[in-house]
């Protein structure tokens, strides 16, 4: 009679050999590589291996190794930095991939320059149609000025005109679109914006936020040929510097058709998250959609607000004025008019389990946002809720304790910090600026991080957002040492921030933000070790691979797989 203890073995033998038999070769391997996982349980490596869309094993070369068979493909890293690819947690999407194709104003340093660039595109216009875009930055001019319409109303006789400036909240129109949005020395401001205007009262073409909407509705939409070129622009641009996911911030609902379009087709290289805007809050309410709603490559289930205006227009809603306009604090938004409106919103789209993004610069703004949510808690109890503020640049002091203790998220862009940090102070004084872009602030009160660009507002590239964040150094060369230098995050807390802190942001930390056996295998390749090298080399870094689900979405040697 055989031993139970024999049967045991049996069957142990029976299912080792049933499980060495089905383990099934990597489709890759990256091997030689250095790899900073982000993952604190095994914080190096050498090697990753991809099955699928996943990763299925980390570790040294030799490891990794074992999952070698002979159809895998191998990629040797050269000993080459490899990252968690990075998750741009604030993008204007659509926008950005269209400015790809717009005139570009942003380093035009004098208003003749300025002109000449607006006369040079008109000339390859097609009458009536619209010249968008520019990102123009008069704070580069000297003296630094607005410009008014006089300036480009001779160049554009048949061309309607609505440049934008460099933080989008203010349009430059000419005379022929003001003409077509019907603004005259008698339009009144609307609620939330300013019709810039002359001492005679007449409009100087310069439209400050929701005044701009004004002209905005009257442009034509982009057809659905334009958008969609203007996303795979997005798409090809972005996976070019190693970003594998973003989260689209008040996208059009005809950006999002298309991003499933391109989905249905294979086409969709970067992963999306779009937050559509809170005044269509009954849309999603009424589908019954909660944060964090659909597959791995496109998502939906948050709502992106506006509370204030930006810094640049002087629009961002300050307790106290600013510090070189004494009877200017700024503007809440038109969703702000009133108050109630915007916490009735919010209330219904918390009660449905949507996300809130809410735009929120000015001290005025921010502490405003967090009353809100602060009601929406007592109301509706606590939850894994992780609410966002956008930008949340200048905090007055009382409110980082409040914004922990809410558990909010500081969705930050550092761009704006080395960029705004030529001339912040000028406008908002030294005490409010040294609450600034307070990234470490942030971090000393126990508040999470996820970083982004606001691309098209700031180039989409994270080697120059890591270099902003690490450094602080102004774009005009002034603080070498860095703008409010105690504020600086070290290279591996930005980072984390803009992977791990990105994929908490939108819920999926458990399926992307690090290197990690049993993850989606997004992940970048990059030209030099942003770890070690000297800070002030990060912007140069640049981007040798990207992978979005294993799959080869850029490659600097032009090769696709
Ligand atoms: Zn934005």
């Amino acid at each position: 009679m055989e031993s139970p203890s024999w049967w045991l073995l049996f069957f142990l033998t029976c299912v080792g050999a049933v499980f060495a038999q089905s383990q099934p070769a990597a489709d890759l391997i990256i091997r030689n590589a250095r790899v900073w996982t982000v993952d604190p349980l095994l914080v190096e490596a050498e090697a990753v291996a991809i099955l699928g869309d996943r990763i299925v094993a980390v570790g040294s070369s030799v490891e990794v190794d074992a999952w070698r068979g002979k159809a895998t493909r191998v990629v040797d890293g050269e000993g080459k930095r490899l990252l968690p690819g990075f998750n741009d947690a604030h993008v204007h999407f659509t926008d950005g991939g269209a400015q790809l194709d717009n005139v570009e104003l942003n380093d035009a340093a004098s208003p003749q320059e300025f002109a000449r660039r607006i006369a040079q595109r008109a000339a390859k216009t097609a009458k009536d149609e619209w010249l968008l875009g520019g990102d123009w930055d008069e704070t580069k001019w000297n003296p630094p000025h607005l410009p008014t319409k006089e300036l480009i109303d001779p160049l554009t006789p048949r061309t309607p005109v609505a440049v934008n400036i460099h933080d989008g909240h203010m349009i430059l129109a000419n005379s022929l679109a003001l003409r077509l949005a019907g603004i005259t020395a008698q339009t009144p401001d609307p609620a939330g914006g300013v019709i810039v205007r002359d001492a005679q009262g007449n409009p100087t073409g310069a439209l400050k936020d929701a005044a701009a909407d004004l002209v905005y509705k009257v442009i034509p939409a982009p057809t659905h040929e334009q958008r969609r070129h203007s996303i795979e622009r997005a798409l090809e641009h972005a996976a070019s510097l190693g970003v594998t996911s973003v989260q689209h911030m008040n996208p059009d609902y005809a950006d999002i058709a298309i991003y499933n379009e391109l989905l249905e087709e294979g086409k969709l290289t970067t992963r999306i998250y779009a937050a559509p805007l809170i005044p269509q809050v009954d849309d999603q309410v009424k589908i019954g959609i909660r944060h964090g709603f659909g597959g791995p490559y496109l998502r939906i289930g948050a709502l992106k607000s506006f509370a204030d205006g930006s810094l640049g227009s002087a629009t961002a809603y300050f307790f106290e004025p600013f510090s070189n306009q004494p009877d200017n604090r700024g503007l809440l938004s038109d969703e702000m008019h009133p108050i109630s409106m915007m916490r009735d919103r919010m209330m219904k789209g918390d009660a449905a389990g949507l996300q809130l993004c809410t735009h929120a610069i000015g001290d005025a703004a921010i502490s405003t946002i967090l009353d809100i949510y602060t009601e929406i808690e007592k109301a509706h109890g606590p939850a894994d809720r992780r609410w966002r503020i956008e930008h949340a640049q200048h905090m007055a002091a009382k409110d980082f304790d409040r914004f922990a203790q809410l558990r909010v998220m500081a969705s930050v862009q550092p761009y704006h910090a080395i960029d705004d940090g030529r001339w912040a102070e000028g406008r908002i004084g030294h005490d409010r600026a040294s609450r600034t872009y307070a990234f470490r602030t942030f971090l000393d009160h126990g508040v999470r991080l996820a970083l982004g660009t606001d691309w098209n507002v700031a180039p989409l590239n994270p080697m120059l957002t890591l270099y902003a964040a690490v450094t602080r150094a102004t774009l005009d060369g002034k603080n070498p040492g860095g703008w409010f230098p105690d504020q600086k995050l070290t290279v591996k807390e930005a980072i984390e921030a803009y992977t791990m802190g990105s994929a908490y942001a939108e819920f999926q930390e458990k399926e992307k933000g690090s290197i990690t056996a049993g993850k989606l295998a997004d992940m970048v390749l990059l030209s030099d070790d942003v770890l070690t090298i000297d800070p002030v080399k990060i912007r140069d870094v640049r981007v040798l691979k990207t992978w979005v689900g294993g799959k080869l979405t850029y490659d600097a040697e032009g090769a696709r797989q």
